[in-house]
């Protein structure tokens, strides 16, 4: 599949029908989850492997792997509504996919999951719950040897250093996130918050 005819399936499915601040629902724009996915493809991480979107939202992202021929996906979110919501997007595209109703919070989430190839992700920024992102990274870890992450950009260095030991940053893509006004602490109508893919390798222990 080509990178537009990628772009153009995921820009027409459902958003969030009624975001939560606190778990920082939004949706990723898909410009930038089809760039995402079509990097990860390339690097022979997605066609053929089991492949896990942590905070799955509206699927964009598993739905999104399961089109570029990823064997097994399995989304997870804490958010019931949202699940209904990428059933259905998965359903409109004919993705088959596994959804998990589950709180990447709680460390025996990863072991519920099982071992992936490659784990695709946009957590929560922990711009509402301070560090909501951590439990996300060390998920991860946990679940694949490689993860494609989207981050706050100027994270590069937190990620690094809270890793260390355990992963290391393979690569770090400069993206665009447009958010448009959703939550009524928001002041703007339209805002682009610079984002980056970081792509993550774990160690050996
Ligand atoms: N990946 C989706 C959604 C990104 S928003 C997309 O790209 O469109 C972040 C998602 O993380 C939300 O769907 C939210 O419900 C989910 N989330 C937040 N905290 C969570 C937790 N502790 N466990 C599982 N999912 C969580």
């Amino acid at each position: 599949m080509k990178l537009n005819r990628l772009e153009r399936m995921l820009e027409n499915l459902e958003g969030f029908s009624d975001p939560s601040p606190r778990l920082e629902q939004y949706r990723t724009p898909a410009p930038l989850a089809a760039r995402l996915l079509f990097h990860a493809a390339l690097k022979g991480a997605i066609e053929g492997k089991r492949v896990c979107d942590l905070g799955c939202g509206t699927g964009i992202l598993a739905i999104g792997a399961s089109l570029l021929g990823a064997c097994e996906v399995v989304a997870v979110d804490i958010d019931t509504k949202s699940l209904q919501i990428a059933r259905d997007n998965a359903g409109r595209v004919g993705a088959d996919i596994l959804f998990l109703h589950d709180d990447v919070t709680d460390p025996e989430t990863p072991g519920r999951i099982g071992h992936c190839d490659t784990v695709v992700m946009n957590p929560p920024f922990g711009a509402q719950q301070l560090h909501a992102d951590r439990p996300f990274i060390d998920a991860s870890l946990a679940i694949a040897p490689v993860v494609y992450g989207i981050f706050n950009a100027g994270s590069r260095s937190f990620v690094g250093s809270y890793m260390a030991g355990r992963g290391v940053i393979d690569e770090v893509i400069s993206g665009l996130l447009p958010i448009r006004r959703t939550f009524s602490f928001h002041k703007d109508e339209f805002r682009e918050i610079p984002v980056e893919v970081i792509v993550i390798r774990r160690m050996v222990a």
